[in-house]
């Protein structure tokens, strides 16, 4: 981690200890209270949050610094160190076939994020299909279809048919060429039986290698239920998160990671299909603390 990656005010009082050899509780509690400060910010929980406060100030006090190292490098690596565990790894996306489930509230940018995830793997020279189930949103069907046309990728969908699960069994069965195929669902404004129950019977039916969770940069303290809810229903094994081209950075999504034991997989950064970045922890990181 470079200083640069971190935002001003920690940088400051990073340059603060250019030149000293070691570390008093002084200078950890205030590091460790602009690294909070920024987190917070970003929405990112606060019993994350002060677990990682609490491992960065144990490790920076507790932990000697190896010969030569000056107190900033020491206590950088330690802070780098820790939001890494913070943040944790990308998910792993094998290049080879699978079938990815997407789920997630309404409007949090399911159908974006599958056209995307579908230009992603054709770049890689894999073959995809997205499976529209999403009858409840009127204009799903027709986003789906425009979005993977741009993207120049299959696509099924049946804008007759209102059985969700249905047109999961039907789509596996249309897109038996392609490598990967990506299921996008229905959403609902908040989660509801309805909706839980519906997962569930598609999950039953496409039996998915993978369910991501789509969740909105802007998700703040809701994130952690919502990923409850998504897990307990069919299990989660990798977070998407959407629109970190705007203001927010995406820190709350933290916490559904952290409830579902999971990772996160890919950023969506616009609107258009090529928008779609791999997760990669340094630059999450540094976009947290900038
Ligand atoms: P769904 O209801 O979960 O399928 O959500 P949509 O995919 O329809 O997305 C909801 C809105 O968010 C749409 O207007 C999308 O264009 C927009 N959106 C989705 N992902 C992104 C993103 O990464 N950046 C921006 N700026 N907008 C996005």
């Amino acid at each position: 981690m470079v200083l640069d990656d971190l935002g001003s005010s920690l940088r400051g009082s990073l340059e603060k200890l250019r030149g000293q050899s070691r570390l008093s509780e002084e200078d950890v509690e205030e590091i460790v209270k602009e690294i909070q400060r920024a987190l917070i910010q970003a929405d990112v929980d606060i019993s994350l949050v002060q677990e990682l406060s609490d491992d960065i100030k144990a490790r920076a006090l507790e932990e000697e610094p190896p010969a030569g190292t000056t107190a900033r490098d020491h206590i950088l690596r330690i802070v780098y160190e820790e939001l890494v565990e913070l943040v944790g790894d990308s998910t792993e996306i094998p290049l080879e076939p699978q079938t990815i489930v997407l789920a997630g509230l309404q409007g949090s940018g399911k159908t974006t994020t599958a056209a995307k995830m579908a230009w992603w793997f054709s770049k890689k020279g894999l073959r995809p299909a997205v499976i529209q189930t999403d009858t409840f949103r009127p204009g799903a069907y027709d986003q789906a279809k425009q979005m993977t046309e741009r993207a120049e990728v299959d696509f099924y969908g049946d804008p007759d048919e209102d059985d969700p699960v249905e047109i999961a069994r039907e789509g596996l069965e249309r897109t038996q060429d392609a490598d990967v195929r990506i299921v996008d669902t229905s959403g609902r404004s908040g989660l509801n039986e309805e909706l839980v129950d519906e997962l569930e019977e598609i999950e039953a039916e496409v039996d998915p290698d993978h369910n991501l969770l789509v969740l909105d940069a802007a998700i703040g303290q809701g994130a952690k239920d919502q990923a409850k809810a998504f897990g307990d229903a069919v299990g989660i094994d990798g977070v998407a998160i959407t629109k970190l081209d705007g203001t927010a950075k995406g820190g709350g999504a933290l916490a559904a990671v952290d409830q579902t034991n999971s990772t996160i997989a890919f950023l969506g950064t616009g609107e258009e299909v090529q928008d779609i970045e791999r997760f990669e922890p340094s630059g999450f990181i540094s976009r947290l603390l900038g």
